[in-house]
């Protein structure tokens, strides 16, 4: 089975520590993985970055990056949508220094438009980034728990079949909150999985999984696995049955303890 499992950011149990020492604990637990965080800032200069990245690569260590949660690509604000392109660019081009594959955005959110209107908007905007910053390091594309967020299943896949800079990341999470706890199923989970495949063209999958507290079709918070909100015993069930190779990130307050717990359910 092709599947790597890592957390987002530095582990619980290396707090405190840099990311290197973060990646030494991942590789001691058995994980695979690391989705480094910079969502508040991004904490690494280029010549950190690069000692960063030969450690994931001497370690086995795989390596994406979170672009800042201050990201709106279809504010009314132009300064706004400005300095969104600028911190996706700044991620990108300190991913590449990482060797690391791709970045994670949460690209905006309707901010009184039309979902047509800031899909119009989001696009030209992740064109400009493909003009102004080539590079090979995708840009991932987030599916969003809110229902003021760009980013539904159907957004992803036209948003990743318009832009060839990205790629989807498929939050199970927020995909069940915005559709008002939608995932029950293993084929709940498959036919997901099998629509990027089909409609995207996808033959790896990087998905995000956390339980979640939720209303009204809205994230609240994270939780932990054990919390079955939803349940990815039945995701586990679905990669196993179906062979997907694919990147999962725990994003649950656990962190590696449930990334752990899922690489168990992968075997059972
Ligand atoms: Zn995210």
């Amino acid at each position: 089975m092709d599947v790597n499992v890592g957390v987002s950011g530095i582990p619980l149990s290396a707090k405190g520590s840099d990311t290197g020492a973060g990646l030494r604990v991942l590789k001691e637990l058995g994980l695979d993985f690391m989705e480094i965080q910079f969502s508040r800032n991004i904490y690494l200069n280029p010549d950190s970055a690069r000692t960063v990245g030969n450690i994931a690569k001497e370690l086995g260590i795989g390596l994406t990056c979170h672009a800042s949660y201050y990201i709106n690509l279809a504010s009314q604000k132009i300064e706004v949508q400005e300095a969104s392109i600028k911190r996706i660019v700044d991620t990108l081009r300190i991913a590449e220094v990482l060797g690391a594959k791709l970045i994670v955005v949460h690209a905006g959110y309707y901010s009184g438009r039309s979902h047509e209107e800031a899909y119009d908007i989001i696009k030209s905007n992740i064109d400009a980034i493909g003009v102004k910053c080539p590079s090979k390091v995708k840009i991932g594309i987030e599916t969003m728990g809110k229902q003021k967020s760009f980013g539904s299943v159907d957004e992803i896949i036209r948003l990743c079949n318009d832009c060839p800079n990205t790629v989807p990341v498929i939050d199970f999470g927020h995909v069940h909150v915005r559709e008002f706890g939608s995932i029950k199923t293993v084929c709940d989970f498959t036919s997901i999985f099998e629509r990027f495949k089909d409609e995207v063209g996808l033959d790896e999958f990087h998905v995000h999984m956390s339980c979640m507290k939720h209303a009204n079709g809205n994230e609240i918070s994270h939780l932990p696995l054990e919390s079955f909100d939803p349940d990815f015993r039945l995701m586990a069930k679905s990669i196993r049955n179906n062979g997907y190779k694919c990147s999962v990130v725990c994003e649950s307050p656990l962190m590696e303890h449930d990334a752990l717990l899922f690489k168990s359910w992968l075997k059972s």
